[in-house]
């Protein structure tokens, strides 16, 4: 019922609109309304915080829909809920979940999540923004860069490095309202893809927070927000399936329709060969995200399953769209066919919550850590 529902909506009200805002990088705005509207702006979280009621599995539908048809709206979705609303939801206070999560789960508020740093991206460890004790407040200073929904966003959860009395007590995890002294943005960066999504860098400047605007535990603020990124790279693997489907039907409707050498292409065994990878490529990630989501929803550890299906989804959607080009021709290549807008979309996937290379250090870690236990 919810992935009809969502269907629905994105053929409807979202497809149509897609091309567009790619050339405007115009944000969504009206389509994250609707969204919080359908109740697609915080589906897995509980109902008595103003959720959904739903899990990471419907999350994962949803994205995978409205990804088929637009990138850059479910990107916004996704960031908004895995990223920039779950940070408060898993880890926050029972006094923050009550004031901010109906607010976010309705979508009446979007969320964003500042991790990355000119110089902490992969090392996100590398955290040089300073959050210091000063009484009832934190001082921040610092930088954060790629910020997804920052511009839009009305709660920003992000990292910073917990100074009390000049002592660093590692690395925290902490809340800013939008329109806070001292917060200041880039206007939004130009993008390759993905270019109806609001991305910017974020300037802290002598910027006063509450005390209470700390989420969780002083000092496990890094790990925290590892946490929220391990669901948050399902949700990527989500979007991937949802990229890759938009390619990959679309090759398939144009090698029907397209001939050459008097027969239609896709009766040519070079193209069909290329049809039948790429399907195989979205079934086999199909399985990777719905297994990593099923046991994360069933409350196991999936840090080795979320980096598996986000590495091999997104690496497959880049696959798949390139393919798509191909089997388009001259076509593929020209803005008027929705492919090229798959393929640049596609490449981020393999860049943001971990680029392919980290997942393949974590993957190779947890498979070598469970060799040394069994040893
Ligand atoms: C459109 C977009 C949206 C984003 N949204 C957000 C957001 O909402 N919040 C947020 O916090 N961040 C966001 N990011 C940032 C994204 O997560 C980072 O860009 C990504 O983690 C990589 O970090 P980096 O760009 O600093 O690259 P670097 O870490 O500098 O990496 C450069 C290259 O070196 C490789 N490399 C680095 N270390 C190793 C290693 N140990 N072994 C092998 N290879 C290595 C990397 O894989 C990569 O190929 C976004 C980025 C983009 C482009």
């Amino acid at each position: 019922m919810l992935r009809e529902m969502v269907r629905e909506f994105a053929q409807n009200e979202v497809k149509p609109i897609a091309k567009q805002i790619d050339k405007s990088g115009e944000f969504p705005s009206e389509s994250v309304k609707k969204m919080g509207d359908l109740g697609l702006m915080g589906i897995p979280w509980p109902e008595a915080y103003g959720g959904t009621g739903m899990d990471l599995r419907a999350l994962v539908i949803a994205i995978e829909e409205i990804g088929k048809v637009c990138c850059s709206t479910a990107a916004t979705m996704m960031a908004h809920t895995s990223l920039g609303t779950g940070g408060i939801y898993y880890f926050g206070s029972e006094e923050q979940k009550k004031k901010y999560m109906p607010e976010l789960a309705s979508g009446r508020m979007i969320g964003a999540f500042g991790l990355t740093e000119p110089n902490a991206g992969s090392d996100a460890g590398n955290t040089q923004t300073t959050a210091t004790l000063d009484g009832n407040e934190f001082v921040i200073n610092g930088q954060k860069v790629f910020c997804t929904n920052a511009g839009y966003a009305g709660l920003i959860t992000f990292t910073a490095q917990y100074i009390e009395n000049g002592e660093n007590k590692g690395i925290g995890a902490f809340f800013v309202e939008s329109g806070t002294n001292g917060l200041k943005l880039s206007p939004p960066e130009k993008k390759m893809g993905w270019k109806a999504s609001d991305t910017r860098s974020i300037y802290f400047e002598d910027m006063r927070i509450p005390k209470e605007n700390i989420i969780g535990s002083p000092e496990s603020g890094f790990k925290q927000f590892l946490n929220t990124l391990t669901s948050g790279r399902i949700t990527i693997g989500a979007l991937s399936i949802g990229t890759a489907m938009g390619g990959y039907e679309a090759a398939l409707n144009y090698s029907c329709e397209r001939s050459a050498f008097g027969k239609q292409i896709s009766k040519f065994q070079g193209v069909s060969f290329k049809l039948a990878d790429m399907a195989t490529r979205i079934e086999a990630s199909k399985h990777l995200v719905y297994h990593a989501a099923y046991l994360k929803d069933k409350g196991e550890s999936v840090i080795k399953e979320a980096a598996m299906a986000k590495l091999f989804s997104s690496e497959s959607a880049m696959q798949i769209t390139t393919d798509a080009i191909q089997l388009h021709g001259g076509y593929g290549y020209i803005h008027e066919y929705d492919v090229e807008r798959f393929f640049r979309d596609a490449k981020i996937l393999e860049i943001g919550e971990g680029t392919s290379e980290i997942q393949r250090i974590i993957i190779s870690r947890e498979i070598l850590k469970s060799l040394q236990k069994s040893a």
